[in-house]
């Protein structure tokens, strides 16, 4: 797996019915994915089921060895990996991208195989003594979307291992090969049927999730995927970890320094050219200082270079797919037909192969346009004038999505004030979106439930086992 050849040949079926996947940045053949049976997905749940045990028996330190060694696996197969993230998923080698996913998962495997998790004494009086102790679920299912496939696919896996399950993976039909790649230079180190990828499309995703001899459901990708996932386990009563869409707003209050904050505000909103759940989608500015942070953010966003995401200097990429390339200039242009002002980009090359969409900023829009309240997942950022504080904390609330949300202030005491008012799972001040292997993360209202990372995230990935004497 030393060369970008060798890993695509070591993941290129052998046999059996496969699916071209394309670069979304020039149509070219990237590779060729399997299309997985259900025949193939039971074969991988009971591969999974028998190879659990002995992985559970090894307790927490020699599993935490061994994901140590995994995370070996990927660094030294890190550039191969980024680069085929790149070609597939469209994301830059450069910038908060490609490499820096590559690295971010095999830093989690760490992070993960790190974090202490003891047995809780919860009552210890002289009398009764109780302790909770978080035992292997079994087989996990982790079902992942297109925009950060390998990190997220850590996410599910890296807690589920180290708790001692197996897990079968189901890429996104759109990105099963970045997914595949990885999963390959994982195994080269794991137990063999302990974690295997079962590639398919949406089909094969439902049936995983009301496959009987899986556990619990680890799921990151849209909301109406996820009710769907919720009704389907339902007959046997999985567990479930729903990471789900969002709409994050982001309040800029009046005593900023808008030049400071521009290039922090940029990435809040265009990690990943937009496609990133945690992404700052609606951004609302003071009137006092409304004109000055456009006039930064469309100084910051011109100079950031949009292309090939294999030509290094480029730092945004292409959307991934032509249904994320429609939604995004559906929205665009419902904004600009509501005489919203467009400060830069808002008009794609159609003649340029790839699913490229400018950099786009949209000022003096109204609160209620769709570009504003539904999910636009791309590199399209709403900025909204407000006066009233009281009235922008309702307008950031009103929605039924809740996973991020920010607060941009020098007044540190009145940032946190505001941030207790939002409703939504995490609330970063004057920054958005950075995420951190011990700090738990997860959205509220229909953003999903459950928690990843950290030690909350491990006991996600255990069924809690109290022993009461
Ligand atoms: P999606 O819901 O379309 O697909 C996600 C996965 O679910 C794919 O693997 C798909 O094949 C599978 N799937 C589809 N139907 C299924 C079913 N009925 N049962 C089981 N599996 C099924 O999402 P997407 O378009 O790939 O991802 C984009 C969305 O994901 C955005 O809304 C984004 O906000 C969200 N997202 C959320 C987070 C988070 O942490 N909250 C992170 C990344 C993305």
């Amino acid at each position: 797996m030393d060369t970008y050849d060798n890993l695509l040949a070591t993941i290129t079926p052998a046999s059996g019915p496969t699916r071209e996947i394309l670069d979304p940045a020039t149509g070219a053949v990237v590779g060729l994915a399997p299309v997985d049976t259900a025949r193939d997905l039971d074969r991988a749940v009971t591969a999974a089921g028998a190879a659990q045990p002995a992985w559970a028996a090894l307790g927490h330190a020699a599993r935490s060895d061994i994901l140590n060694r995994v995370a070996d696996a990927i660094d030294a197969a890190a550039e191969p990996l980024a680069e085929l993230l790149s070609r597939e998923q469209g994301k830059p080698l450069n910038g908060p991208n490609a490499r820096f996913e590559v690295g971010a998962s095999s830093a989690w495997l760490r992070a993960t195989a790190a974090t202490p998790l003891e047995a809780e004494v919860v009552v210890d009086d002289g009398q009764v003594h109780a302790e909770v102790h978080y035992r292997p679920i079994g087989v996990v299912a982790a079902i992942g979307p297109w925009n950060w496939p390998m990190m997220i696919a850590v996410w599910q896996i890296a807690p589920a291992l180290r708790m001692g399950n197996a897990v079968v993976v189901k890429p996104s039909e759109h990105t099963p090969l970045s997914v595949l790649g990885l999963v390959a230079v994982m195994n080269q180190v794991l137990p063999a049927g302990l974690l295997t990828v079962v590639s398919g499309d949406r089909e094969i995703g439902a049936r995983l999730s009301t496959h009987p001899g899986v556990g619990k459901v680890m799921f990151t990708g849209s909301t109406a995927t996820g009710k769907a996932i919720i009704r389907s386990s339902a007959d046997t009563v999985k567990r479930l970890t729903l990471e789900l869409g969002g709409n994050d707003a982001g309040i800029v209050l009046p005593d900023v320094d808008p030049k400071a904050i521009a290039q922090d505000l940029f990435w809040g909103a265009f990690i990943n050219t937009g496609q990133t759940c945690a992404a700052l989608k609606r951004l609302y500015v003071h009137d006092d200082v409304y004109d000055a942070v456009c006039e930064e953010l469309t100084a910051v966003a011109a100079a950031m270079p949009m292309g090939n995401g294999l030509d290094e200097k480029n730092v945004l990429g292409p959307l991934q797919n032509q249904a994320q390339f429609d939604i995004v200039s559906r929205l665009v242009e419902s904004a600009k037909e509501s005489g919203a002002r467009v400060l830069i980009g808002g008009n794609p090359d159609r003649d340029q192969p790839g699913y490229f969409y400018p950099t786009t900023l949209i000022a003096d829009i109204d609160g209620a346009n769709p570009l504003v309240v539904e999910e636009q997942f791309g590199p399209a950022l709403p900025i909204i004038r407000y006066t009233d504080l009281d009235a922008v904390i309702r307008e950031a609330n009103s929605l039924d999505v809740g996973l991020g949300g920010s607060v941009w202030s020098a007044d540190l005491g009145k940032a946190r004030e505001v941030a207790a008012r939002l409703e939504t799972g995490t609330v970063w001040i004057n920054g958005h979106g950075g995420v951190h292997p011990m700090i738990p993360f997860g959205g509220s209202k229909q953003s999903g439930y459950g928690l990843e990372f950290g030690v909350e995230g491990l006991k996600a990935l255990g069924v809690p086992q109290v022993i009461n004497g």
